[in-house]
């Protein structure tokens, strides 16, 4: 372990805590985060990095870099926000009015975390001579699976030994979940108008045939591969009952455990929308929005970070103040102590905040969403921690998750996930054994897949 990342984050808490509240306050959605993107790129050129963007063509994409030849160890920061999810650092519902955006995943203490354990690196490099470079990405829209999908495609993460990232949970773990390959897609529906009442033997419905191929998909559910999920809204369902709808349109999403799975309930899907058409005797146009692969988990570097957590940096210690905090908002989530204690240990009302680390299972286990990080995951080696910064049982892209992401709570697990990313980046920096070792691991993660983005 670097005694140098550790002493940076001790001697450097204040300066992240204020970073990752100016973010806070200032939320950006997706493709906007214009202020946070510069508020990040600040605190890392004003630590030496040279910054260059924007980034595979995304406005709000950047790239910081110190040292010079191998090993290339990347970080990777998000800092996009959600929309409706505003809300005071109280543990009760209580909207800020009018802010559109909030911070409801906590990507304002990831982008930050991932900023500092960049920056505590490049400290240890500097200090102890260290060949080497150390990145930090800024990859933007994560919300929108944009951000690392199209840098990924650019080829920008390319070269890196390892990637290293994180983010905010209910408990401390390094992750070995793989995230859900997921396509977006809408499908556009066009028949022909006409008088609903006096001349419906001229109309085409579109929105019969969006209705059908919805009763289709509905029934394709039963056949999907185990993990598969299907999700849709209705965009467009016409303009008025006593016109027959010209145009209608509907939005899909598809989830699956492995990107085969995914390919393989995508063409079904293609099927039902030609089926609906045909049926109808209306046209359909398929708009692929964006789409990720699963995540590619890479044990090494799971175990690494598992070492780093368990033996090298300790967990937060809660004060009393934050406990009770955390037990106002389960409340206020409607989570009662019995329910804690079944779902998360017997003193879980008593001590909400995970203050532990839990051990790995040695296997790639699939949990349902999807995110864009998994595109990297096909390219290098890839891993992820997830820190406790906000109470156990705590459900994400809620107003509750913005309530602990502006306060102590979120704070403090943003530090120790800095300090968790900062360690196994300088163990990877250090050790060409371990990233040969990171890199065999890889190869068995990938059994010969070869990086194909999804949309
Ligand atoms: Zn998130």
């Amino acid at each position: 372990m670097s005694e140098k990342t550790e002493k940076w984050f001790d001697s450097h808490q204040e300066t992240l805590c204020r970073v990752s509240r100016v973010l806070w306050e200032n939320p950006e959605g997706s493709e906007q985060e214009y202020q946070s993107c510069e508020t990040l790129k600040q605190l890392l050129r004003s630590h030496g990095f040279s910054i260059s963007a924007p980034t595979a063509g995304l406005d709000t994409a950047f790239t910081a870099s110190y040292g010079s030849g191998r090993p290339y160890i990347g970080f990777l920061a998000e800092y996009d926000a959600l929309p409706g999810l505003a809300q005071e650092t109280v543990p009760e519902p209580c909207q800020i009015p009018d802010q559109p955006y909030g911070h409801g995943c906590g990507h304002n203490l990831l982008g930050t975390a991932a900023a500092g354990a960049a920056i505590a690196l490049k400290e240890a490099m500097a200090a102890e001579g260290l060949p080497g470079t150390v990145f930090l990405y800024g990859c933007p829209s994560e919300e929108i699976m944009v951000g690392k999908i199209v840098m990924a495609k650019n080829h920008v993460f390319d070269d890196l030994d390892a990637a290293i990232s994180w983010h905010p949970g209910d408990r401390n773990r390094a992750s070995e979940e793989s995230y859900q390959a997921m396509l977006s897609m809408e499908y556009h529906f066009r028949g022909k108008a006409s008088h609903a009442a006096m001349a419906p033997e001229e109309g085409f419905s579109a929105l019969d045939a969006v209705e059908l191929m919805d009763v289709g998909v509905n029934y394709l559910r039963e056949h999907v591969p185990a993990g598969g999920q299907l999700h849709y809204v209705i965009l467009n369902g016409g303009e008025k009952p006593n016109i027959v709808p010209e145009k209608a349109a509907v939005w899909q999403f598809i989830r699956a455990n492995t990107t085969q799975d995914l390919q393989r309930i995508a063409g079904r899907m293609d099927d039902i929308a030609k089926g609906a058409a045909i049926m109808t005797g209306t046209a359909v146009e398929k708009k692929i929005l964006t789409g990720c692969n699963e995540t590619r988990i890479v044990p090494a570097l799971a175990r690494l970070l598992e070492q780093v957590m368990s033996q090298e940096v300790a967990p937060p210690v809660w004060s009393e103040e934050e406990k009770e905090f955390s037990r106002k908002l389960l409340a206020a989530l409607g989570q009662s102590p019995d329910t804690l204690r079944q779902n998360y240990g017997a003193d879980a009302w008593e001590n909400p905040l995970h203050d532990r680390t839990d051990a790995l299972t040695g296997k790639t286990v699939n949990i349902l969403g999807s995110s864009d990080i998994s595109d990297v995951s096909y390219v290098v080696p890839t891993c992820m921690l997830f820190a406790a910064c906000y109470p156990m049982g705590t459900p994400n892209h809620t107003w509750a998750v913005t309530a602990c992401a502006g306060g102590s709570i979120g704070q403090k697990g943003m530090i120790y996930a800095g300090r968790v990313m900062a360690a196994a980046g300088y163990h990877l920096l250090t050790d060409g054994e371990l990233r040969e070792r990171v890199k065999a691991s890889f190869r068995e993660a990938l059994q010969g897949a070869a990086y194909t983005p999804v949309a």
